[in-house]
């Protein structure tokens, strides 16, 4: 049987340069894309802060289509036990 990883990303994760060679998305578990040492912000309020750090950027390709995030959604009622 598929093992489902109920706590994977949600089809975006940030890693430290060059510690993780491939990273398989945690929604639709397709091999994500990478750019290697990006120099950004990781979370809102880094952001807000105006800051920014080097990191491997893995994304995955199909992130922005809608099945996806329903997926995620789906997963995120599993996980937390919300009714909608
Ligand atoms: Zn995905």
């Amino acid at each position: 049987m598929h093992q489902i990883d109920w706590y994977g990303n949600d089809g975006r994760v940030n890693y430290e340069p060059g510690i993780v060679k491939r990273v398989d998305c945690g929604v639709c578990n397709i091999q994500m894309n990478v750019e290697r040492n990006v120099l950004g912000a990781t979370s809102s309020v880094e952001a807000m802060a105006g800051k920014k750090h080097r990191h491997d950027r893995f994304t995955c390709p199909y992130v922005e289509e809608d099945w996806h995030k329903r997926i995620y959604h789906l997963k995120m009622d599993v996980i937390y036990g919300r009714n909608r």
